[in-house]
């Protein structure tokens, strides 16, 4: 077969196995009904058997060798070989992977942690820890809270050793290097570029810290250098605590959300009343309580679900997926279908987060929700302390997350103690000494059911800064500017996948990921 023949009827036959699943996947997600859990089970082994086959791996390999190929057919090879690859394993071994993977999942939906011998549930824990001043009961929440982690580390520990012996068949030292590589990733350089990251923001992290420290002992009535994991409203430490003044519960009771999406992305000149008309965003029984952005067809059917209420939380959530959503809207539809696509899981993110943090920008509050000058004047530097405490302290939990994993698929050994060495220089907290050498970590999902990911959210927000900061120098100091708009749609969505992440951010800005700009996002010194 031509390649180009081989091309045409994949990219054909791939468009119709991703809308199924697509489709079965929104009607699980919208109405919880069972009928779809099955047929997603059957449309999504089609989908995977289909890139299983061997033969078409072949072909791909084959074809790949030829040196006359155009960059849009190379391009469509090498994320085919990339998606394909992982598949071509004995069908033994993928089906020892998904049992492990799905155990994994289903002890997380339904392991609850006990507090005085009384089991509670997550959303009991994180109200305990949003709300409560005894140190004690808070304390006991979150240690219900890591009980999981003994359930699933041995778990998670014998799923380590099963992906590292795939990667080695395929000729990877370990799982955690092939993930990087079939993402365009190098291993050496992200961690490299983290490390940088972190020694860069040491100093601005140690006095943002010490701050945000300062207003939880005020809060908890608990000297600020006895603060300990459990002070903090967020289990790991992954989120800004819920300390700032601004009176978003005011601002938002009587705003609908959905509107404010719509007019957001209009002065920015881009479109999202259809993407609006075809999601689904209102609670209701039986649905996803979650948010998702799903591109279905590969041509102009994106849609979100969503959950929401007029508060903050869901007014970014809201920017957020719809930066997912106008990302996919506006691929170049006359590019192949395989290349129909953002350009990396991170570009997508990154678009995704520099919208969502409109939400903390008062130049948004202004223009959008229409509030006078001198209110918005009142809460701003709190509003912009908020965004720079989240970005920092997030950035921070995602390099303990990455850093750790990597050691997790390095070493293939029990390594429970080293957790609490990396969440001690990292986050910088104080590590409760009876702790160390539980295995805490396994009590975040991510590590058994989303492995080799976490990488993608610091990347993305280093990205997002790098195209705020390149807006403003050289496109508008206003982000409400159509000329905004355009650069997106032109610069970063258009092309879709048919550059890679690296040739995308030098085409679009100048140079590739810079992780300098997110660090004088997030610095204070
Ligand atoms: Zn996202």
């Amino acid at each position: 077969m031509e390649i180009k023949e081989f091309l045409d009827k994949v990219n054909s036959e791939l468009k119709e196995l991703i809308k199924e699943v697509s489709l079965n996947y929104w009607n699980l997600a919208t109405t919880g009904q069972k009928e779809w859990e099955e047929k997603l089970k059957e449309s999504d082994l089609k989908l995977r058997k289909y890139l299983s086959d061997k033969e078409k791996f072949k072909l791909v390999e084959k074809f790949l060798k030829d040196t006359s190929l155009s960059k849009i057919e190379h391009r469509q090879l090498i994320l085919l070989r990339n998606e394909m690859l992982p598949n071509q394993i004995s069908e033994d071994k993928l089906k020892e992977l998904s049992t492990k993977e799905i155990e994994i999942e289903s002890i997380f939906v339904n392991f609850r942690g006990k507090i005085d011998g009384k089991e509670v549930s997550d959303n009991e824990i994180v109200e305990i820890l949003r709300k409560e001043k005894d140190s004690s009961l808070r304390r006991k929440a979150w240690e219900a809270s890591k009980e999981i982690g003994e359930v699933v580390a041995p778990k998670i520990y014998d799923l380590v050793k099963l992906r590292n012996s795939i990667a080695r068949d395929f000729g990877y030292s370990n799982y955690y290097e092939m993930m990087f590589d079939l993402q365009e990733l190098n291993v050496n350089e992200v961690h490299k570029m983290f490390k940088e990251f972190k020694s860069k923001t040491d100093t601005s992290f140690m006095i943002i810290k010490d701050e945000v420290d300062e207003r939880i002992s005020e809060k908890l009535g608990i000297p600020s250098e006895s603060l300990m994991p459990w002070h903090y409203s967020d289990r790991f430490f992954q989120e800004a605590p819920n300390v700032y003044n601004i009176p978003f519960d005011e601002i938002f009771k009587n705003r609908n959300i959905e509107d404010l999406v719509k007019k957001t992305y209009s002065e920015v000149g881009m479109e999202v009343e259809e993407i609006l008309k075809r999601s689904d965003l209102y609670e209701r029984k039986g649905k996803n309580q979650h948010a998702f952005c799903i591109f279905i067809d590969r041509e102009d059917d994106v849609r979100i679900l969503a959950n929401i209420r007029p508060n903050e939380k869901w007014a970014e959530t809201m920017l957020h997926e719809m930066g997912h959503a106008v990302y996919d809207k506006y691929v170049d539809k006359s590019l192949p279908v395989i290349l129909r696509t953002p350009s990396h899981i991170f570009t997508t993110e990154a678009v995704a987060m520099f919208f969502g943090r409109l939400s903390r920008r008062p130049e948004w509050y202004k223009k959008i929700l229409k509030m006078d000058s001198n209110e918005v004047e009142k809460f701003e530097s709190e509003l912009l302390t908020s965004l720079r405490d989240q970005l920092m302290i997030s950035a921070r939990w995602i390099i303990t997350f990455v850093f750790f994993e990597r050691e997790l698929y390095e070493r293939e050994e029990n390594i429970d103690s080293l957790w609490y060495d990396f969440v001690s220089q990292y986050q910088f907290l104080n590590v409760p000494e009876e702790r160390r050498g539980k295995p805490d970590w396994a009590a975040k999902i991510h590590f058994g059911t989303n492995p080799v990911y976490y990488q993608n959210y610091l990347l993305g927000e280093m990205m997002a800064s790098q195209m705020g900061f390149y807006l403003k120098e050289n496109i508008s100091d206003d982000v409400f500017n159509k000329k905004v708009g355009a650069f997106f749609i032109n610069k970063i969505f258009k092309p879709g996948a048919s550059l890679r992440w690296d040739e995308l951010l030098i085409q679009s800005t100048g140079e590739t990921l810079n992780p300098d700009y997110l660090v004088k996002e997030v610095s204070i010194i």
